[in-house]
C-alpha cells in the first residue's frame, strides 16, 4: 500500500495500465493475482502521458491518486509511477529491464488481461519481453476465455515461455464506459473505490464541461 521499492521484493507481479479511471475489474484482478502466486506484492504501475498526444488521457498525476485512493490500507499492493517518470514512449521490456538492473534476482510476474493478451505479438520485442518475466494472462468479460486459453498455449509454445492463465472474477467494467457515464452525470457508485471515487469528484474528472 506505498510506493514500490524494487530492492526489497523477492518476487512480485505487476499490473500495468492507464486506470483511467481504475475500477473494481483492475483490483479484483491484482487480488487474484496476489492470492493465486507466491508474491509478496501486487504493483500497479500507470502508464505515463502520452507525449504526442495532448489531452487524450487524464494526466499522470490524477491516474497516480486515483489508483492510490483504491488501493486504500491493502498490504497486498503497491504502485509505482516507474513509467509515469519516464520521458517518451514506455514499452514494457524497458520497464522489466530497468526493474531487472535495481534487482537482478527479483522473480516478476506481469499480468495482462484478455484484450491485451490477443495483441502480445504486436508488443514491442516480445521475444526479448517473455524471455525476461513471467505472464500472466487473465480473464475478462467480452472474450471467449477458450479462445484466451488457446491464445496462452500458443504464445507459450511460440516463444517458449513462462505464461500462465487465471479466471478472475467477471466485473464487466471498463474505464471508457465509466468516463462515459461520468460525462453523462451517472452514477459510478459501485463500479470503483469509494475513495477513488471520492477523488474524481473533488477534482472535477471526466465531467463534460470543466
Ligand atoms: P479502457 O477502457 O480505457 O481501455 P480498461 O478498463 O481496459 O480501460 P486499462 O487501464 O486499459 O483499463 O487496463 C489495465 C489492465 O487491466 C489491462 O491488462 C486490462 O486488460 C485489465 N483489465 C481492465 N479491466 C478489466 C476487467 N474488468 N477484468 C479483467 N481485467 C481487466
Ligand atoms: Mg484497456
Amino acid at each position: 500500500m506505498g510506493k514500490a521499492d524494487f530492492k526489497k521484493y523477492k518476487s512480485i507481479a505487476i499490473m500495468g495500465g492507464a486506470f483511467d479511471p481504475p475500477h473494481f475489474g483492475h483490483f479484483v484482478t491484482a487480488q487474484t493475482v496476489y492470492d493465486s502466486f507466491d508474491v509478496d506484492k501486487v504493483i500497479i504501475m500507470p502508464l505515463g502521458d502520452a507525449p504526442h498526444k495532448a489531452n487524450s488521457r487524464t494526466k499522470a498525476e490524477d491516474r497516480y491518486n486515483m489508483v492510490l485512493a483504491g488501493i486504500d490500507d491493502n498490504a497486498a499492493f503497491d504502485i509505482s509511477d516507474m513509467e509515469i517518470n519516464r520521458k517518451g514512449k514506455t514499452y514494457t521490456v524497458d520497464t522489466i529491464a530497468e526493474i531487472k538492473k535495481i534487482n537482478p534476482e527479483l522473480k516478476i510476474y506481469f499480468v495482462i488481461g484478455a484484450d491485451e493478451a490477443k495483441m502480445l505479438d504486436t508488443w514491442h520485442e516480445p521475444e526479448r519481453l517473455l524471455k525476461m518475466c513471467s505472464f500472466i494472462a487473465v480473464s475478462r468479460p467480452g472474450f471467449d476465455r477458450n479462445e484466451l486459453i488457446k491464445i496462452v498455449d500458443e504464445v507459450r509454445k511460440k516463444y517458449c515461455c513462462d505464461i500462465h492463465y487465471i479466471d478472475v472474477p467477471a466485473l464487466d467494467i471498463s474505464s471508457s464506459d465509466l468516463r462515459e457515464k461520468i460525462s453523462e452525470g451517472k452514477s459510478i457508485k459501485y463500479l470503483v473505490p469509494d475513495k477513488t471515487e471520492k477523488y474524481i469528484n473533488e477534482h472535477n474528472l471526466y465531467r463534460r464541461c470543466n
